[in-house]
C-alpha cells in the first residue's frame, strides 16, 4: 500500500501537472467546441435555408393541365421540390408569396438577335458605329428580355461575335440577362442572308470569307464551322435561304449546295454543334432538311412536303410570326425600309402566321422563337397571342418555350420543366394565360438560377 501511496504521490505531482494542463486544454477545448458547434449551425442552416414560393397555380412545361396551390422549394440554384399545398417552411427560410398568378419555368426564346435591333437607321449606323457602340446598346436589350420572363435564349447571329462576349458577362454577373446559346456570327455564302458586306460601298466590303461567316465550298465551310468553334460559339446558324432584311433581290432562294450543307453537319456533328437553318423558300429548307438540319427557322414558304420530311427527320419549326407581322407593318411606313428590302418585307412578312397554322396542323414539331431584335426586345411573349390566333392551344405554346424548347437546346436535362433537380428558372404571369394569352405580357416574377431579378407586389 505504502509503496503504492508512496508510488502514487511520487506520481501526484506528475498527474497534478498533467492534470493541470488537460484542465487549461479542457477549457480551450469547450471553447473551442462551442465556436466550431456555432459556426457548423451557421454553415448548415446557410445550406438548408430554402426559398419557398408559393403559386396560385403552376405550369410544369410538360402537362397538359396546371396544378393550383402549389410550393416549389428552392435550394441554391436548384428546385429541390414541388409539393401540393403551401408550405410554411422554418425559420430559417424565405418566403415568396404570389398572389393571383401563374407559376412556369423561366421562358425560352428560340431565336432571338440580342445585340441589335432594327430601326430605319440601320443601315447608315453599319458605316457610323463601331463594334462596343452595338455592344453597350445590347445590355438594356439582355435586361428588357430577362424582365419579360425569358431566362434563357438562343442567339441566332449577331454581327463582331458580340453575343458571344454578351453571354460571358452574364454568366460572370457583369450585366444582367438571359442564359444565352449562341450561334456567333452566322453563315452565309456570297451575297447570301448573313453576307455583312452586302449593299456597300464596293471600296468598304473587302472579300470576306468563312472568318466573317461568307463560304463558297465545303472547304470553306468547314473552316466557318471550325472558326465559330475557336470563337466560343454554342451552335451554328446558317441562311439557307435569301431573307427580308438583307440587301439582296430574293428572300427565299437557295444559297448553298447539298455538299456545303454535308460539310458543315458533318464537322458541326464533331464539335457536338447543332445546326439552325434560316428558310423562307421550300427548296433551300428540304436541302436542309436532308442534310440533317435541327431546326428550320421562319419556314414561310413550307410547302405540304417539307413538313413531311421535316416530321420524318424530326426537325423543329422556329416560327418567328412576330417577326413577320412587324417587317409587314414596317413596309407600310415610307422610308423604314430600303427599295429594295419593303416588298419583301410586305410579302414575305404577313404569310409566316398562315404556315405556322398549317404546319400546327399537320403536327410539325413546333418550338417557340421571335427572331426579336426584328421587332423591339422584350415583346418576345407577343408571339403566344400570336400561335394562339392560329390555332394552337394556349398550354401547347407555353410548352414550346419551356419543355420543347429546352429539347431543342440539347439542355432538358437541367432546364425547361419545373420538376426537382432542374435549375431554379422560374418565372410567374399575372391571373390565367390558359384564359387570357395576353397574361404573357404581364410578367411579375422573374427567378434565374435560384436568383431573384423581378418580383412586382
Ligand atoms: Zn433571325
Amino acid at each position: 500500500m505504502s509503496d503504492c501511496t508512496a508510488s502514487s504521490n511520487s506520481m501526484g505531482s506528475v498527474f497534478s501537472t498533467a492534470n493541470n494542463l488537460l484542465l487549461i486544454h479542457k477549457e480551450e477545448y469547450n471553447n473551442l467546441k462551442t465556436k466550431i458547434l456555432l459556426l457548423l449551425m451557421l454553415i448548415s442552416n446557410t445550406a438548408i435555408a430554402e426559398t419557398l414560393i408559393h403559386c396560385p397555380r403552376l405550369i410544369d412545361g410538360l402537362s397538359d393541365d396546371s396544378f393550383e396551390t402549389m410550393t416549389i422549394r428552392v435550394r441554391d440554384k436548384e428546385i429541390v421540390g414541388i409539393t401540393k399545398g403551401y408550405e410554411e417552411g422554418s425559420k430559417s427560410d424565405t418566403l415568396i408569396v404570389l398572389l393571383d398568378s401563374t407559376c412556369m419555368p423561366g421562358l425560352i426564346d428560340t431565336h432571338v438577335h440580342i445585340s441589335s435591333e432594327l430601326s430605319p437607321k440601320r443601315y447608315e449606323n453599319r458605316f457610323r458605329l463601331d463594334p462596343q457602340d452595338y455592344a453597350y446598346a445590347s445590355i438594356p436589350y439582355a435586361e428588357k428580355t430577362l424582365m419579360a420572363g425569358f431566362t434563357t435564349v438562343r442567339d441566332l447571329g449577331s454581327a463582331y461575335n458580340l453575343s458571344i462576349s454578351l453571354r460571358d458577362a452574364i454568366n460572370k454577373g457583369v450585366i444582367r440577362g438571359p442564359r444565352i446559346y449562341t450561334a456567333g456570327k452566322s453563315l452565309a455564302t456570297t451575297g447570301g442572308h448573313a453576307d455583312p458586306t452586302n449593299g456597300r460601298n464596293q471600296s468598304l466590303t473587302g472579300d470576306p470569307g468563312p472568318k466573317q461567316g461568307v463560304v463558297n465550298s465545303p472547304a470553306d465551310a468547314r473552316k466557318a464551322v471550325r472558326q465559330r468553334y475557336k470563337d466560343g460559339a454554342d451552335l451554328i446558324k446558317i441562311t439557307a435561304t435569301g431573307g427580308v432584311l438583307s440587301q439582296a433581290t430574293s428572300g427565299q432562294n437557295s444559297q448553298f449546295t447539298d455538299e456545303e450543307l454535308a460539310a458543315i453537319m458533318s464537322i458541326a456533328k464533331d464539335y457536338g454543334f447543332k445546326v439552325a437553318a434560316h428558310a423562307h423558300g421550300a427548296d433551300g429548307m428540304k436541302r436542309a432538311v436532308r442534310a440533317g438540319i435541327d431546326s428550320i427557322e421562319h419556314g414561310t414558304y413550307m410547302d405540304k412536303e417539307t413538313m413531311r420530311l421535316m416530321k420524318k427527320h424530326g426537325t423543329a419549326y422556329v416560327p418567328t410570326i412576330i417577326a413577320g407581322k412587324f417587317a409587314a407593318e414596317k413596309a407600310a411606313v415610307d422610308g423604314y425600309f430600303s427599295d429594295l428590302v419593303r416588298p419583301k418585307a410586305a410579302s414575305i412578312g404577313p404569310q409566316i402566321q398562315q404556315t405556322f397554322a398549317e404546319a400546327y396542323k399537320a403536327g410539325v414539331w413546333i418550338v417557340f422563337g421571335t427572331d426579336t431584335g426584328v421587332s423591339p426586345h422584350g415583346d418576345n411573349w407577343k408571339e403566344f397571342g400570336y400561335m394562339v390566333e392560329a390555332g394552337m392551344p394556349a398550354m401547347e405554346t407555353i410548352q414550346s418555350a419551356t419543355g420543347m424548347a429546352s429539347q431543342l437546346l440539347g439542355i432538358e436535362d437541367k432546364l425547361g420543366t419545373l420538376e426537382a433537380g432542374k435549375l431554379a428558372d422560374i418565372v410567374a404571369v399575372a391571373g390565367n394565360p390558359i384564359n387570357d394569352i395576353s397574361k404573357m405580357g404581364q410578367m411579375r416574377f422573374v427567378m434565374k438560377e435560384g436568383k431573384v431579378y423581378r418580383h412586382d407586389q
